[in-house]
Protein backbone atom coordinates (compact mmCIF):
# COMPACT_ATOMS: atom_id res chain seq x y z
CA UNK A 1 0.00 0.00 0.00
CA UNK A 2 2.82 2.31 0.98
CA UNK A 3 4.96 2.11 -1.90
CA UNK A 4 1.79 2.48 -4.41
CA UNK A 5 0.89 5.95 -2.30
CA UNK A 6 4.59 7.06 -2.78
CA UNK A 7 4.95 6.20 -6.49
CA UNK A 8 1.30 7.73 -6.89
CA UNK A 9 3.53 11.42 -5.68
CA UNK A 10 5.86 10.86 -7.25
CA UNK A 11 4.25 10.16 -10.74
CA UNK A 12 1.91 13.54 -9.81
CA UNK A 13 5.02 15.46 -9.17
CA UNK A 14 7.11 14.71 -12.01
CA UNK A 15 3.91 15.53 -14.27
CA UNK A 16 3.75 19.30 -12.53
CA UNK A 17 7.48 19.34 -12.85
CA UNK A 18 7.23 18.41 -16.50
CA UNK A 19 4.52 21.20 -16.74
CA UNK A 20 6.66 23.61 -15.14
CA UNK A 21 9.26 23.21 -17.10
CA UNK A 22 7.26 23.52 -20.19
CA UNK A 23 6.09 26.72 -19.06
CA UNK A 24 8.95 27.99 -18.30
CA UNK A 25 10.81 27.55 -21.53
CA UNK A 26 7.55 28.47 -23.49
CA UNK A 27 8.36 31.93 -21.46
CA UNK A 28 11.59 32.11 -22.12
CA UNK A 29 11.81 31.05 -25.72
CA UNK A 30 10.87 34.36 -26.90
CA UNK A 31 12.78 36.26 -24.67
CA UNK A 32 15.77 34.59 -25.90
CA UNK A 33 14.98 34.68 -29.35
CA UNK A 34 14.33 39.11 -29.22
CA UNK A 35 17.79 38.98 -27.06
CA UNK A 36 19.73 36.88 -29.64
CA UNK A 37 18.70 39.46 -32.72
CA UNK A 38 19.11 42.23 -30.59
CA UNK A 39 22.64 41.15 -29.65
CA UNK A 40 23.51 39.89 -33.56
CA UNK A 41 22.18 43.61 -35.08
CA UNK A 42 24.82 45.10 -32.51
CA UNK A 43 27.35 42.18 -33.08
CA UNK A 44 27.33 42.74 -37.33
CA UNK A 45 27.10 46.18 -36.64
CA UNK A 46 30.39 46.29 -34.77
CA UNK A 47 31.67 43.58 -36.82
CA UNK A 48 31.60 45.33 -40.13
CA UNK A 49 33.02 49.06 -38.54
CA UNK A 50 36.30 47.01 -38.51
CA UNK A 51 36.15 44.76 -41.37
CA UNK A 52 34.60 46.97 -44.40
CA UNK A 53 36.66 49.72 -45.72
CA UNK A 54 33.39 51.85 -45.96
CA UNK A 55 32.69 51.97 -42.75
CA UNK A 56 36.58 52.71 -41.36
CA UNK A 57 35.97 56.39 -40.96
CA UNK A 58 33.28 59.40 -40.72
CA UNK A 59 30.61 59.80 -42.95
CA UNK A 60 32.22 61.47 -45.52
CA UNK A 61 34.70 58.73 -46.23
CA UNK A 62 31.73 56.57 -46.53
CA UNK A 63 30.65 59.00 -49.05
CA UNK A 64 33.17 59.06 -51.20
CA UNK A 65 32.96 54.91 -50.81
CA UNK A 66 29.07 55.42 -52.35
CA UNK A 67 30.77 57.91 -55.07
CA UNK A 68 32.94 55.25 -55.75
CA UNK A 69 30.08 52.58 -56.18
CA UNK A 70 28.32 55.25 -58.57
CA UNK A 71 30.99 55.47 -61.03
CA UNK A 72 31.82 51.76 -60.93
CA UNK A 73 27.92 51.02 -61.59
CA UNK A 74 27.72 53.75 -63.98
CA UNK A 75 23.98 53.87 -63.37
CA UNK A 76 22.18 57.26 -63.78
CA UNK A 77 19.05 56.00 -62.07
CA UNK A 78 21.13 55.29 -58.71
CA UNK A 79 23.23 58.97 -59.32
CA UNK A 80 19.54 60.54 -59.87
CA UNK A 81 18.31 59.08 -56.14
CA UNK A 82 21.91 59.83 -54.44
CA UNK A 83 21.61 63.29 -55.43
CA UNK A 84 17.56 63.92 -54.77
CA UNK A 85 17.90 62.29 -51.38
CA UNK A 86 21.33 61.60 -50.23
CA UNK A 87 20.28 60.32 -46.68
CA UNK A 88 17.94 57.72 -48.29
CA UNK A 89 20.29 56.69 -50.85
CA UNK A 90 22.83 56.38 -47.75
CA UNK A 91 20.25 53.98 -45.67
CA UNK A 92 20.30 51.82 -49.32
CA UNK A 93 23.57 51.72 -49.49
CA UNK A 94 24.26 50.45 -46.12
CA UNK A 95 21.43 48.27 -46.32
CA UNK A 96 23.06 46.86 -48.98
CA UNK A 97 26.73 46.43 -47.73
CA UNK A 98 25.11 44.61 -44.41
CA UNK A 99 22.86 42.37 -46.71
CA UNK A 100 26.19 40.90 -48.76
CA UNK A 101 28.27 40.62 -45.56
CA UNK A 102 25.89 38.23 -43.88
CA UNK A 103 24.08 36.49 -46.55
CA UNK A 104 26.68 36.20 -49.35
CA UNK A 105 28.05 32.33 -49.47
CA UNK A 106 29.45 32.76 -45.85
CA UNK A 107 26.35 32.83 -44.88
CA UNK A 108 27.64 35.11 -41.88
CA UNK A 109 23.92 35.85 -40.18
CA UNK A 110 23.73 32.07 -39.35
CA UNK A 111 26.89 32.14 -37.94
CA UNK A 112 26.27 35.74 -35.72
CA UNK A 113 22.92 34.44 -34.80
CA UNK A 114 24.64 31.08 -33.63
CA UNK A 115 27.41 33.01 -31.35
CA UNK A 116 24.74 35.10 -29.73
CA UNK A 117 22.38 31.62 -29.22
CA UNK A 118 25.31 30.08 -27.59
CA UNK A 119 26.44 33.01 -25.27
CA UNK A 120 22.70 33.38 -23.79
CA UNK A 121 21.93 29.97 -23.59
CA UNK A 122 24.75 29.58 -21.43
CA UNK A 123 24.02 32.33 -19.68
CA UNK A 124 20.48 30.69 -18.49
CA UNK A 125 22.50 27.38 -17.83
CA UNK A 126 24.18 28.84 -15.27
CA UNK A 127 21.40 31.16 -14.15
CA UNK A 128 19.60 27.28 -13.70
CA UNK A 129 22.34 25.75 -11.67
CA UNK A 130 23.32 28.63 -9.56
CA UNK A 131 19.32 29.32 -8.39
CA UNK A 132 19.83 25.71 -7.95
CA UNK A 133 22.43 25.58 -5.39
CA UNK A 134 21.82 28.72 -4.03
CA UNK A 135 17.87 27.30 -2.97
CA UNK A 136 18.43 23.79 -2.34
CA UNK A 137 19.22 23.53 1.25
CA UNK A 138 16.87 26.07 2.39
CA UNK A 139 14.79 23.21 3.80
CA UNK A 140 13.58 26.24 6.40
CA UNK A 141 10.92 27.18 3.60
CA UNK A 142 8.15 25.91 2.11
CA UNK A 143 7.89 28.00 -1.34
CA UNK A 144 11.10 26.67 -2.21
CA UNK A 145 9.91 27.20 -6.03
CA UNK A 146 9.41 30.51 -5.66
CA UNK A 147 12.26 31.57 -3.91
CA UNK A 148 13.87 29.46 -6.73
CA UNK A 149 12.35 31.48 -9.60
CA UNK A 150 12.96 34.63 -7.51
CA UNK A 151 17.01 33.83 -7.85
CA UNK A 152 16.37 32.84 -11.45
CA UNK A 153 14.34 35.75 -12.61
CA UNK A 154 17.55 38.17 -11.30
CA UNK A 155 20.28 36.36 -11.95
CA UNK A 156 19.02 36.85 -15.84
CA UNK A 157 17.86 40.26 -15.60
CA UNK A 158 20.49 41.90 -17.17
CA UNK A 159 20.38 39.34 -19.91
CA UNK A 160 16.61 38.01 -20.84
CA UNK A 161 13.32 40.23 -20.55
CA UNK A 162 12.08 37.52 -18.42
CA UNK A 163 9.44 39.08 -16.03
CA UNK A 164 9.22 37.41 -12.72
CA UNK A 165 5.42 38.13 -12.80
CA UNK A 166 4.87 36.12 -15.61
CA UNK A 167 5.81 33.16 -13.98
CA UNK A 168 3.72 33.80 -10.67
CA UNK A 169 1.15 30.61 -11.73
CA UNK A 170 4.29 28.34 -11.33
CA UNK A 171 5.27 29.69 -8.35
CA UNK A 172 3.09 27.69 -5.86
CA UNK A 173 3.99 24.27 -7.29
CA UNK A 174 4.91 21.85 -4.11
CA UNK A 175 8.08 20.68 -5.07
CA UNK A 176 10.86 19.79 -2.47
CA UNK A 177 13.66 17.90 -4.74
CA UNK A 178 14.95 20.88 -6.24
CA UNK A 179 17.67 18.95 -7.74
CA UNK A 180 14.87 17.03 -9.92
CA UNK A 181 13.79 20.38 -10.79
CA UNK A 182 17.11 21.68 -11.55
CA UNK A 183 17.17 18.33 -14.11
CA UNK A 184 14.05 18.77 -15.59
CA UNK A 185 14.21 22.51 -16.97
CA UNK A 186 17.98 21.49 -17.91
CA UNK A 187 16.32 19.20 -20.46
CA UNK A 188 13.72 20.95 -21.60
CA UNK A 189 15.87 23.86 -22.64
CA UNK A 190 17.89 21.35 -24.81
CA UNK A 191 15.18 21.20 -27.75
CA UNK A 192 14.51 25.16 -27.26
CA UNK A 193 18.07 25.53 -28.06
CA UNK A 194 17.84 23.16 -31.16
CA UNK A 195 14.39 24.81 -32.71
CA UNK A 196 15.61 28.46 -32.49
CA UNK A 197 19.31 27.28 -33.96
CA UNK A 198 17.27 25.10 -36.66
CA UNK A 199 15.12 28.47 -37.64
CA UNK A 200 18.28 30.89 -37.87
CA UNK A 201 19.13 28.43 -41.29
CA UNK A 202 16.71 30.44 -42.43
CA UNK A 203 16.52 33.47 -41.15
CA UNK A 204 17.57 36.73 -43.18
CA UNK A 205 17.37 40.88 -41.93
CA UNK A 206 13.65 40.87 -42.07
CA UNK A 207 13.94 38.91 -38.68
CA UNK A 208 15.65 41.55 -37.10
CA UNK A 209 13.31 44.20 -34.66
CA UNK A 210 16.28 47.00 -35.22
CA UNK A 211 18.21 45.99 -37.96
CA UNK A 212 21.90 46.32 -38.17
CA UNK A 213 22.04 48.62 -41.13
CA UNK A 214 20.05 51.02 -39.08
CA UNK A 215 22.65 50.84 -36.36
CA UNK A 216 25.63 51.33 -38.86
CA UNK A 217 23.66 54.22 -40.66
CA UNK A 218 23.13 56.14 -36.95
CA UNK A 219 26.85 55.77 -36.29
CA UNK A 220 27.74 57.22 -39.43
CA UNK A 221 25.67 59.94 -38.76
CA UNK A 222 26.33 63.63 -39.40
CA UNK A 223 24.82 66.74 -40.98
CA UNK A 224 22.40 66.41 -43.69
CA UNK A 225 22.01 69.67 -44.89
CA UNK A 226 22.87 70.07 -48.60
CA UNK A 227 23.89 73.18 -49.79
CA UNK A 228 21.02 75.25 -51.44
CA UNK A 229 22.90 75.91 -54.60
CA UNK A 230 24.80 72.03 -55.92
CA UNK A 231 22.89 69.77 -53.18
CA UNK A 232 26.42 68.55 -51.49
CA UNK A 233 25.82 67.40 -48.15
CA UNK A 234 27.43 69.34 -45.11
CA UNK A 235 30.85 67.53 -43.71
CA UNK A 236 30.01 68.17 -40.28
CA UNK A 237 30.43 65.03 -38.43
CA UNK A 238 27.74 66.31 -35.88
CA UNK A 239 23.88 66.58 -36.62
CA UNK A 240 23.13 69.89 -34.62
CA UNK A 241 25.95 71.06 -34.85
CA UNK A 242 27.02 75.16 -33.61
CA UNK A 243 28.31 77.56 -36.58
CA UNK A 244 27.72 77.32 -39.78
CA UNK A 245 27.05 74.40 -42.73
CA UNK A 246 30.13 73.88 -44.63
CA UNK A 247 31.96 71.80 -47.37
CA UNK A 248 35.00 71.33 -49.24
CA UNK A 249 34.13 70.85 -52.76
CA UNK A 250 31.00 72.02 -53.82
CA UNK A 251 29.15 70.51 -57.52
CA UNK A 252 28.22 71.92 -60.72
CA UNK A 253 25.04 73.49 -59.62
CA UNK A 254 23.27 71.85 -62.66
CA UNK A 255 23.16 68.74 -60.11
CA UNK A 256 20.38 71.02 -58.47
CA UNK A 257 18.76 71.97 -61.57
CA UNK A 258 19.99 75.49 -61.88
CA UNK A 259 19.72 77.40 -65.49
CA UNK A 260 20.74 81.09 -66.66
CA UNK A 261 18.07 83.18 -66.59
CA UNK A 262 15.69 82.75 -69.68
CA UNK A 263 17.83 80.24 -71.42
CA UNK A 264 17.68 76.60 -71.38
CA UNK A 265 21.16 76.24 -70.45
CA UNK A 266 22.17 74.92 -67.67
CA UNK A 267 24.27 76.22 -65.29
CA UNK A 268 27.86 74.11 -65.04
CA UNK A 269 29.65 76.72 -62.70
CA UNK A 270 30.08 75.69 -59.30
CA UNK A 271 28.90 77.62 -55.97
CA UNK A 272 32.44 78.61 -54.88
CA UNK A 273 33.15 80.02 -58.20
CA UNK A 274 29.97 81.65 -58.12
CA UNK A 275 30.06 83.49 -54.51
CA UNK A 276 33.36 85.35 -55.89
CA UNK A 277 31.54 86.38 -59.48
CA UNK A 278 29.46 89.26 -60.05
CA UNK A 279 26.35 86.70 -61.01
CA UNK A 280 23.19 87.66 -59.37
CA UNK A 281 20.76 84.49 -58.19
CA UNK A 282 17.12 84.62 -58.34
CA UNK A 283 15.07 83.74 -55.20
CA UNK A 284 11.25 83.12 -54.99
CA UNK A 285 9.13 84.93 -58.33
CA UNK A 286 11.94 88.18 -58.54
CA UNK A 287 14.19 88.44 -56.02
CA UNK A 288 17.54 89.22 -57.37
CA UNK A 289 20.90 88.33 -55.07
CA UNK A 290 24.45 88.69 -55.86
CA UNK A 291 26.59 85.67 -55.32
CA UNK A 292 28.85 87.27 -53.36
CA UNK A 293 26.03 88.32 -50.98
CA UNK A 294 24.12 85.09 -50.70
CA UNK A 295 23.96 84.98 -47.05
CA UNK A 296 21.34 88.23 -47.57
CA UNK A 297 18.60 85.77 -49.46
CA UNK A 298 18.18 84.46 -45.84
CA UNK A 299 17.72 80.38 -44.59
CA UNK A 300 18.90 78.43 -46.11
CA UNK A 301 21.46 80.25 -47.42
CA UNK A 302 22.60 82.50 -44.45
CA UNK A 303 23.52 79.23 -42.51
CA UNK A 304 26.01 78.21 -45.28
CA UNK A 305 29.80 79.35 -44.94
CA UNK A 306 30.83 78.87 -48.77
CA UNK A 307 34.39 80.10 -49.32
CA UNK A 308 35.67 81.23 -52.78
CA UNK A 309 37.17 78.34 -54.42
CA UNK A 310 37.45 77.66 -57.90
CA UNK A 311 38.64 74.04 -57.97
CA UNK A 312 36.20 71.14 -59.15
CA UNK A 313 36.41 67.48 -58.49
CA UNK A 314 37.15 65.74 -61.75
CA UNK A 315 34.36 63.60 -60.89
CA UNK A 316 31.56 65.85 -61.23
CA UNK A 317 33.05 66.99 -64.51
CA UNK A 318 33.20 63.09 -65.78
CA UNK A 319 29.54 63.03 -64.25
CA UNK A 320 28.66 66.01 -66.51
CA UNK A 321 30.11 64.61 -69.43
CA UNK A 322 29.17 60.89 -68.87
CA UNK A 323 25.64 61.80 -68.44
CA UNK A 324 24.88 64.69 -70.52
CA UNK A 325 21.85 63.52 -72.59
CA UNK A 326 20.30 62.16 -68.93
CA UNK A 327 20.68 65.70 -67.54
CA UNK A 328 19.53 67.10 -69.60
CA UNK A 329 16.43 65.32 -70.21
CA UNK A 330 15.76 65.16 -65.79
CA UNK A 331 15.96 69.03 -66.05
CA UNK A 332 14.66 70.11 -69.38
CA UNK A 333 17.77 71.94 -70.26
CA UNK A 334 20.86 72.00 -72.72
CA UNK A 335 24.46 72.41 -71.82
CA UNK A 336 24.80 74.57 -74.68
CA UNK A 337 25.40 78.51 -74.31
CA UNK A 338 27.08 79.39 -70.95
CA UNK A 339 26.03 76.13 -69.87
CA UNK A 340 28.57 74.96 -72.61
CA UNK A 341 31.00 71.76 -71.61
CA UNK A 342 34.51 72.77 -71.61
CA UNK A 343 36.14 70.39 -74.00
CA UNK A 344 39.18 69.64 -70.81
CA UNK A 345 36.09 67.89 -69.24
CA UNK A 346 35.74 65.52 -71.76
CA UNK A 347 38.91 64.18 -71.81
CA UNK A 348 38.87 62.98 -68.09
CA UNK A 349 38.70 59.04 -67.70
CA UNK A 350 36.73 56.95 -65.62
CA UNK A 351 40.19 55.32 -64.34
CA UNK A 352 41.03 58.63 -62.84
CA UNK A 353 38.04 59.92 -61.43
CA UNK A 354 38.19 56.38 -59.33
CA UNK A 355 41.83 56.77 -58.63
CA UNK A 356 41.50 60.43 -57.71
CA UNK A 357 38.85 59.27 -55.01
CA UNK A 358 41.23 56.81 -53.70
CA UNK A 359 43.63 59.35 -52.59
CA UNK A 360 41.09 60.94 -50.05
ZN1 LIG B 1 27.43 74.10 -53.06
ZN1 LIG C 1 25.95 71.19 -41.26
Amino acid sequence: MSSKKSSGISCQGATSITTFADFLCSKISPALCQAVYEKTAIAIARDMRIKVQDFGGNRAQLEVCILKYLAQEESFEKFRRYLYSPREFFQEYIKKLVHEYCLDKNRRLEMFLNDSLTHYYENIQSAVFTSTRVIKDRNDRSDKISLWLDEFCSSLKEVLSLPRKDLKSIEHLKVTDIEFLNNAVTEALAPLHDELKQGFANADLNSFGRQPHTILAEQCAGCWEQCPFCGALCTNTLANHDGDHQLVFHRPNVLTGYKWYKTDNLVIDICSSSVASECLFRIGEDKWIPYKKYREAGPPYSTWNILPDPSMKAYWKWFVCHFRTQLEKWFNGKFQGKGEIPDAWKKITKQEVLSQLDKF
